[in-house]
C-alpha cells in the first residue's frame, strides 16, 4: 500500500507555515472569528481542498467544509478536522494541525480515486477558542444545532455584534440554522490535535488516543472585609480578605494535588485597594477545576467552597461564591477510539490513552455523532504560545493513523 511518506510530512509543514502567515498582527499569530484573516484562511484551505478534488462549501457560521463522495453519492460522511481560529499570540499547530491532517488523509483516497462506503469531509471550524465573542465552539455548535441565535447579539471589544461581523464576512445571519447537519448525515467525527500537555513526550510516543474530554467548573469568588492602615490596626482586629484568599488558594492546591484525576487553578486575583500599606478590604479571585470524573470534580468543588467559607468566616470576612461555568466530562466514542488505537499500535511501541484536560470541538460533536480524538506529541507540552512545536514525522504518523482508521471503518 502506498502510504504517506516524507512528502506528506513536508506538505503538512509547508501548509502550516502558510496559515501561520495569515494573521491580524505582523508580530504574532492571531486569527479571530469572522475577520478578514479568517476569510483569507478559509479561502486558502478551500483552494487546497479543491486542488485535492473535494467539493467545497462554506456554511453560514463560516465553517469551511470539503467533501469527497463515497461509493454512493450522498452517503453519510465521516467528518474530520479542527478549528482555524487562534488565540492571541498563538502557536501555529493548535487547530490547524487537525484541519491539515484531515485534508492529507482525504487527499490520500482522492488521489487514488479510492471511494469508501461513506463520504469523507474535512472541516475547518470557524471558531473554537472564543477569543472575539467569549463564546466557545461557535463552529461545531452551529453544525450540531446547539448554537443559540441569541449569541448573534454578542458584542466584541470594538462594539461589533456577531450578527454584523457575520454580514461583513459575507454571511446571512438569518440563515444560520442552515449550518445545522442532521445526525443521519454523519457517521462519525475525528479530530487530530496537539496534546497541549507533556504525557506523550514523557512516554516518548508520537501520538495517543483521547479517552474523554474533562468536565470543568469555574468559580468567581468575592471576599468583603475591611480596609485599614497597615501600621495601626492590630492583627487580631483585622478583616483581611487577601489572607482569606491565600488560605483558600493553598487549600485548592492541596485538594487537587491529592488526586491525579483533578487539576485546580487560581489564575486571577485582584486585591483592593492594592496598596502596600493598606489591609486589603476586598479581594476577588477565580477558580478553575477540571477532571475526567464528574463525581470527583463536584466533590472537590464542594470541598473548595467549604474551605473558602471557613477561611473567610475565621477572619470576619464575607464570602460570595458564584459559578459562571460548569460543563460535565464527556467520553469519546468507544468504537472509533478502539479502531484508532489499533492503527496507533501499528506505529507506536504502545498505545497511550489520555484524558483531555482542555475543551475541544470533539466535545460539541460528541453530542451529535460518534467522535474520537487523536493527540500529537508537542514539545514541552507548550500550547497557546508561539513556541508551540511538533515534529514533522509525528504529523505524518497522525495522518497514517487517520488513513488506517478510515480503512478499518470501511471494512466494518
Ligand atoms: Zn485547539
Amino acid at each position: 500500500m502506498n502510504m504517506p511518506n516524507e512528502d506528506t510530512a513536508n506538505t503538512l509543514m509547508q501548509r502550516i507555515a502558510v496559515l501561520e502567515q495569515i494573521s491580524e498582527s505582523p508580530d504574532f499569530l492571531c486569527r479571530r472569528f469572522a475577520t478578514a484573516e479568517h476569510r483569507r484562511a478559509n479561502d486558502q484551505v478551500a483552494e487546497w481542498m479543491k486542488a485535492a478534488g473535494l467539493t467545497v462549501q462554506e456554511d453560514q457560521i463560516g465553517n469551511i467544509i470539503g467533501r469527497f463522495e463515497g461509493i454512493e453519492n450522498d452517503a453519510p460522511a465521516i467528518m474530520m478536522g479542527s478549528h482555524l481560529d487562534t488565540v492571541v499570540k498563538a502557536g501555529k499547530y493548535d487547530g490547524m494541525l487537525g484541519v491539515l491532517c484531515a485534508l492529507a488523509a482525504v487527499e490520500h483516497f482522492a488521489k487514488r480515486g479510492e471511494r469508501l462506503p461513506f463520504a469523507l469531509e474535512v472541516v475547518g471550524f470557524a471558531d473554537e477558542e472564543g477569543v472575539r465573542y467569549h463564546s466557545t465552539y461557535l463552529g461545531s455548535k452551529a453544525i450540531t444545532g446547539k448554537l443559540d441565535v441569541a449569541e448573534l447579539d454578542r458584542i466584541d471589544g470594538e462594539g461589533i455584534s456577531m450578527r454584523n461581523a457575520l454580514i461583513q464576512f459575507g454571511k446571512d445571519p438569518e440563515q444560520l440554522h442552515t449550518a445545522k447537519r442532521q445526525a443521519s448525515d454523519l457517521r462519525g467525527f475525528i479530530e487530530v490535535h496537539i496534546e497541549q500537555g507533556p504525557v506523550l513526550e514523557r512516554e516518548n510516543l508520537p501520538v495517543g488516543v483521547v479517552t474523554s474530554i474533562a468536565g470543568a467548573t469555574r468559580l468567581a469568588v468575592q471576599l468583603h472585609g475591611e480596609a485599614g492602615h497597615a501600621g495601626t490596626v492590630p492583627m487580631h482586629l483585622r478583616r483581611d480578605t487577601l489572607c482569606a484568599a491565600a488560605e483558600s488558594i493553598c487549600a485548592i492546591e492541596r485538594i487537587c494535588k491529592a488526586d491525579p484525576e483533578l487539576v485546580g487553578t487560581v489564575g486571577r486575583i485582584d486585591a483592593d485597594p492594592g496598596a502596600s500599606n493598606v489591609i486589603p478590604g476586598h479581594t476577588t479571585f477565580t477558580v478553575d477545576v477540571r477532571s475526567p470524573s464528574d463525581e470527583k470534580r463536584l466533590r472537590a468543588i464542594d470541598e473548595i467552597k467549604h474551605h473558602i467559607l471557613n477561611a473567610a468566616a475565621s477572619r470576619g470576612v464575607e464570602a460570595q461564591i458564584e459559578q459562571p461555568h460548569a460543563e460535565p466530562s464527556i467520553d469519546c466514542d468507544a468504537d472509533i477510539s478502539r479502531i484508532m488505537a489499533e492503527a496507533v499500535g501499528n506505529h507506536c511501541t504502545s498505545v497511550q490513552w489520555i484524558p483531555s484536560g482542555a475543551g475541544h470541538d470533539t466535545a460539541a460533536m460528541l453530542e451529535m455523532t460518534p467522535s474520537g480524538m487523536l493527540f500529537v506529541r508537542c514539545k514541552g507540552g507548550i500550547s497557546h504560545h508561539p513556541d508551540e512545536s511538533i515534529e514533522a514525522e509525528d504529523g505524518a504518523i497522525a495522518i497514517k493513523v487517520l488513513i488506517e482508521t478510515l480503512q478499518k471503518l470501511a471494512q466494518q
